[in-house]
């Protein structure tokens, strides 16, 4: 049984790896052109007379929800074509500020002239506030999702988008992402090195096990068993897809991230068929505050989200934007990644991120007496998570149930939203 859903889920993989190479240039290609964009926008010739969006990154939270506000800022910026302009003097992981660890946003805009601290606030519409310079607050600060937030996307890319990846909306994120996170050179050899180390010639899967303050909290407890149980299925696929072509079984290799230092010598106690790669000379401790913020504890977590990203697979929960940073770079390092992940507990979402919503493609009748509610092609679902055994939960927009569906008789919706296309 389990082979035969091995062998469908390869064959499902092989039609979407056909004509790769084409849906590879036109994902280059797309990279390229938002690359550019967000360059363009970012170096302004004359930094006075340009809109700017001001955003600091003195959000009390850790380093993956911080790059999310800068990433939902950026996005805005672009949106209302201004300038991002970061503050992070005494930023709690690294009070030297960002440029001492990434690259500036700018090299020819990075400081305001005028401005004085008032807060924009989106109505929904392209603003049309006046000032040169305002301040974006977090979005968990606005009365209601802002238009750019995820995860929409950019009416003029959304069909070549569509060509080549699965879900648009998380490829649109990785793209701010991707531009926030360019590390200075010392730290980019220092990434390097653990490259090599973690070596990606043959495949290893990611593992993001987050512990300490997140559980009874933000997140349930999940053992070490379970995140192994769909290494393991990657890998029998793996395995299973390579077998005609060679009969040596792969070397079972899992790169582990966790902020609970206790969890690797178990690992490889319980499974020693597996060689773990970790790099735990780093303070992970995200149980207090202090520990959490420090230069260390960041180049830390930078290592961690950095490899996670490059690895074949990700194995972790969804409710940790430690993984979801590392699941949208990864987006930007191949034409679609947008499959190769399994989360333990949410789908993929965004804070403060606009309506999540599927439609329906398949009717469904509820089994009487169950949980079930009623579908009807092009119904659209609210949905509020996946189970991932099958049903997903969710509210039906039209008849207002809540209940549950099978997953597979919708498809998301990505909400397209007029950007500028410079
Ligand atoms: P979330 O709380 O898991 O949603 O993610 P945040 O990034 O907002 O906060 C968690 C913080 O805990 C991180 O930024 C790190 O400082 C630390 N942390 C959590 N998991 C890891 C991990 O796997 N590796 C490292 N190095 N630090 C982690």
């Amino acid at each position: 049984m389990i082979d035969q859903q091995n062998a469908l889920i390869n064959n499902i993989e092989e039609f979407r790896d056909q004509n790769l190479e084409a849906r590879g240039e036109a994902a280059r290609k797309l990279q390229d052109l938002v690359q550019k964009r967000i360059n363009y926008l970012q170096n302004p010739k004359d930094c006075r007379s340009n809109r700017k969006l001001v955003c600091a990154i003195h959000k009390k939270c850790g380093f993956g929800c911080q790059l999310h506000h800068l990433s939902y800022c950026m996005m805005t910026a672009y949106g209302t074509g201004r300038t991002m302009i970061l503050v992070s003097k005494l930023w709690l992981y690294n009070p030297g500020g960002w440029e001492e660890i990434f690259e500036p946003l700018s090299a020819t805009c990075t400081q305001t002239f005028n401005f004085k601290p008032q807060y924009y606030v989106t109505t929904g519409e392209l603003e049309s506030a006046n000032e040169l310079e305002v301040m974006l607050p977090a979005v968990d600060q606005l009365p209601k999702a802002p238009r750019f937030a995820p995860l929409g996307i950019p009416e003029d890319l959304a069909d070549e988008l569509d060509q080549f990846h699965g879900s648009p909306g998380v490829w649109w994120v990785g793209q701010f992402i991707k531009y926030i996170f360019r590390p200075r050179p010392w730290l980019r050899k220092e990434l390097d090195g653990y490259e090599v180390t973690v070596d990606y010639s043959t495949p290893i899967v990611g593992v993001h096990v987050r512990r300490t303050d997140k559980i009874g909290k933000e997140a349930s407890f999940h053992a070490i068993d379970e995140y192994m149980k769909h290494v393991d299925d990657w890998f029998d696929r793996y395995d299973q897809q390579r077998n005609s072509q060679q009969q040596e079984p792969t070397r079972r290799r899992v790169y582990l991230a966790t902020d609970d230092p206790t969890l690797l010598p178990i690992a490889k106690a319980k499974f020693p068929h597996y060689t773990f790669v970790s790099f735990v000379h780093f303070s992970r401790t995200a149980g207090s505050l202090f520990h959490r913020y420090s230069t260390d504890s960041l180049r830390g977590v930078i290592a961690d989200i950095h490899l996670l990203s490059k690895c074949n697979y990700l194995v972790c929960t969804f409710s940790s934007q430690v993984c979801r940073v590392a699941y949208e770079l990864m987006q930007t390092l191949h034409p679609d990644a947008s499959n190769y992940f399994h989360s333990l507990d949410d789908v993929y979402y965004y804070g403060g991120q606009t309506a999540h919503e599927q439609t329906a493609v398949l009717d469904h009748d509820p089994k009487p007496g169950s949980q079930e509610i009623e579908l009807r092609v092009g119904d659209v679902v609210g949905i509020a998570g996946n189970h991932w055994d099958g049903f997903s939960k969710g509210t039906n927009r039209r008849t207002k149930q809540t209940g549950l569906y099978p997953s597979y008789k919708t498809k998301e919706i990505f909400p397209l939203v007029k950007y500028p296309t410079y």
